[in-house]
Parts: C-alpha cells; structure tokens; sequence
C-alpha cells in the first residue's frame, strides 16, 4: 500500500464539492449504493470509458462491439447459473438485525475468506468471535441472490420475470452467433461491450467501489481452445498498457493469479488485477479464461448451436473465451487515487488532480485578469471562443480573485490555466498556467491556438 494514498474521505469530498459525484437520490436523504455523476465527472468517466474504447476495439482490427438490452430474457440467468448461483453469504447482528456479507466481516477481522464455503465461514466467525461492526454477535449465513428481479409486461407472473442484467458479457455472449452470421469473423476474434450493471450487493461499501448500480467495459474475446494461453498472454499486456494510459504507477498494480480453489469452477485460469486504492489493495478488473462455459450453456438451453466453422475446412468447435472485464467505477477511483496531490504554495495547502491531459474534464481554464476591464473582457472572450473551437471542453472562469481561480481549477485537474491581462492587448500573449508546477509563461495567441 502506497504511503502517499489519500484517505478516501478526502477524494469523496473534493468528489462532491467540485460536482464529479454526489450521493444518489441525496435530496431525500439517498439510495444506499447509488451515485449520481455532476457536470465534471461525467466528463471524467467519459474520458476514461473513451480511452478504453479506442485502447481496446478502435486500435484493432480483431473486434466488435454490441449495445445489448439490459432486460433480458430470463434464461439468459438461468442458462449462465445466475438464478442459482450469483449469491453472496448474508449474515445479520442478531441484536440491531443490520445485514453484512460473511466474507467481509471476516476480512475486516483480519482473517482471509478465500476459498472458503459459507459453512467455513460460520465456523471462522464462531472460532474467531467475530462480531458486528457494533459489537454484537451474527448470526448463521444464507445465500442471498445479488439480482434485482423485475416484471416485465402487464401481467406478474413466472414467465415475466426478468432481472437488471448483473453483468453485460451475457448481452454479448447471446449475440455471438448474430455477430458471426452477419460478419464472419475469422479466430480469435473479441465483442466488445461498455453499459450498466446492476448488483443488489448486501452492504455497499467504500464510495463507488462496491455500488448497487455501476458501469461495466467488457470483452469476450472467442479462441480455438489450442490458443488460449497466447491470447490470455497479449490481452494481459494490453490490459497493463491500457492501466499506464490511465496513469495508474505500476507499482500501484498488482497481479494476482487466482488459485483453482478459488476460481469459478469453469475457469482455467484468472488473474484478478488489483490496485492500491485508499481502502486498501483490492480488484480492479479481472481477466478470466472462461473455456466454453458461457456458449455451451446457451447452446444447451436454446437448442440452437453455437459452433464456429473454421473458413475452407470441416472443423467446427464451440468458441473458448477469453474475458477482461473492467468495472468503470473502480476505474475511476484509481485514476482519482493516483492523481490526488497536496502540496504547500506560498504557505498555503493547495489540493490538485495531476490527471493526464486527455483525461481532464477541462482541458484549459480561460480567465480575464480582471472581470470589471470589459476590454480584458473582450480580448479573453475571444481567446476563449477559439480555444473551444480548438479544444471543446474549455471553460471560462471569471469568479473569485485570479489565486481561487487557480485553486479551483488545480482541484479538478485543469492542466492549463490561461489569463489575458493588458499586456495582452499591447502584444497579443497570454499567461499559461502550468497544473502541476504553477510555473508560469508567456504564449503568443496565435500558438495557444494554431
Ligand atoms: P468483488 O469480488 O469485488 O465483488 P467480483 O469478482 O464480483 O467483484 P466481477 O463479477 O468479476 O466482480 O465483475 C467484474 C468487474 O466489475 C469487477 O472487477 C469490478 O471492476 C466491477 N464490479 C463488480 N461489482 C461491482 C460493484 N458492486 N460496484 C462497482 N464495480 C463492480
């Protein structure tokens, strides 16, 4: 864990005070487990949800990409083992009846729950004393299904059950025999697919790390079973480049080979990539080898094959997958993690976002020096309009004294600041700002926006 990590505290309220996310719902007291994105962190969320976008399917020319629906059919979760399986140990303080997952009250007792069943976990709980947040004893665990179930149509009854979708690689795993038949791609090959998911998890916890409703950023990417190691091996190096891009140190990220006992039983292999987040070092995304697990099942329960047919030749084989799926969410507390910096100017703790440029919400900040000169006004009106033009997202910022204006924009990982003043009008340079150094220069117009 990186000694230099900000508390979780701090990134939540610059979060909040700076409008990148606040409290689901928050107006009437919040919905436990939801966020809702402000002006600027859409802006952030998008640029990260873009980078990998254009990282992972507009760089190669081996993918595909779909929109699937969130309702599904309900098969879907009963093919993929979502309607029997997708639970989580519940246990609950047998005095104020607050409900928390097993594993976690394990963990938080320092003791690892890993590869153990809920009955193991029972057992640790009782061997250990371990108690509720409040001091109480828990009772024993029950599975408890992560899905939120809804009826779709007029008419409630078995058959119109549905669920949010928990995940989007089944919207892709459904549409790969459309994908084939309209396209014909040759092996390997990947589907692509960013959109939200739903987890009614029993205790959302750590800001957006663990939330009910979240984003998702996906791939499938189908093998002949005989190369699945070599396709395993690159899309791990790219996941790594892709983290690099986002500006997370490698030293920050971490690997970890999930041993068999812990792996879902279809995978051969996984490496869960962690990260030092504020809360401590835990899963980022994950990169599974799922066999033919998924295909196979839809195969089985539609009656429909799921074959592949290798072009000129007899061969034909239902497709092993490799997946990386990435949540957007913990994306982004990484990104805020490893970019959050406080330093002292002139005797004064000042708070910056070092974001990589193409990540900031804002790219530049364009001030005049004095708000009540209306020919400074002017002048930066005009460097502004065409600064945007250049750019888009530019914002123009006249509140406050020129030093709140830099503190505001430092906080939400603005990396240029640039202020006309009335040597402006004189010579038609500007003063540009630096993020990261504060140093100052003096730029021509005509460059800041060739
Ligand atoms: P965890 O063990 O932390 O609950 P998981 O192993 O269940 O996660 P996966 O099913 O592998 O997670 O989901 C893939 C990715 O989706 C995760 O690596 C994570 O980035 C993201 N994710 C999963 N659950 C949540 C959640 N409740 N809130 C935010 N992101 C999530």
């Amino acid at each position: 864990m990186n000694e230099e990590n900000p508390k979780i505290e701090d990134i939540v309220s610059l979060c909040k005070r700076r409008g990148f996310i606040y409290q689901g719902s928050e107006v009437y007291g919040g919905l436990s487990g939801t966020w809702d994105y402000g002006p600027l962190g859409v802006l952030l969320k998008r640029n990260i949800m873009n980078l990998w976008w254009q990282h992972f399917v507009e760089a190669r020319d081996d993918m595909y990409a779909v929109d699937a629906a969130i309702l599904m059919n309900q098969k879907v979760w009963q093919a993929s083992g979502h309607v029997d399986t997708f639970v989580d140990p519940l246990c609950e303080d047998t005095v104020n009846h607050r409900r928390y997952r097993t594993d976690h009250m394990l963990k938080d007792n320092g003791i690892n729950p890993e590869g153990m069943t809920m009955e193991q976990m029972d057992a640790a709980v009782v061997e250990h004393g371990v108690k509720s947040p409040d001091g109480n004893p828990l009772s024993q665990s029950r599975s408890f299904n992560m899905m939120f179930e809804t009826v779709v149509g007029p008419v409630a009854d078995d058959k119109s059950i549905s669920y949010l979708r928990p995940e989007t690689a089944q919207g892709i795993f459904t549409n790969f025999k459309n994908v084939v038949d309209s396209f014909y791609p040759n092996l390997p090959f990947g589907i692509a697919q960013q959109g939200k998911a739903f987890r009614n998890e029993i205790a959302p916890r750590d800001f957006i790390f663990r939330s009910r409703e979240f984003e998702q950023m996906e791939i499938e990417y189908f093998v002949h079973p005989d190369d699945w190691q070599q396709s395993f091996d690159e899309l791990l190096a790219s996941i790594h480049q892709f983290l690099e891009k986002l500006g997370l140190s490698p030293e920050n990220v971490h690997e970890l080979d999930v041993p068999e006992e812990e792996r879902a039983h279809y995978s051969k292999k996984t490496i869960d990539i962690e990260y030092d987040f504020p809360i401590g070092r835990e899963e980022l995304l994950g990169l599974a080898y799922r066999t033919d697990f998924d295909l196979s099942n839809i195969q089985r329960v539609s009656k429909k094959s799921m074959e592949y047919q290798i072009k000129g030749t007899n061969e034909r084989f239902v497709p092993h997958v490799i997946e990386p799926s990435f949540g957007v969410e913990r994306a982004l507390m990484a990104v805020l993690t490893e970019s959050y910096r406080e330093d002292e100017q002139n005797g004064e703790k000042r708070i910056y976002l070092a974001l990589p440029e193409y990540l900031a919400p804002m790219r530049m900040a364009v001030s005049p020096l004095l708000k009540n000169k209306p020919e400074l006004v002017e002048k930066a009106r005009e460097v502004y309009s065409a600064l945007k033009k250049k750019h888009g997202n530019v914002m123009w910022d006249d509140n406050g004294n020129i030093g709140k204006r830099y503190r505001r924009q430092d906080e939400i990982g603005t990396p240029e600041c640039v202020v006309i003043d009335f040597d402006t009008l004189e010579d038609d340079t500007v003063t540009v700002r630096d993020r990261d150094t504060t140093e100052q220069r003096r730029v021509a117009i005509k460059e800041l926006i060739g």
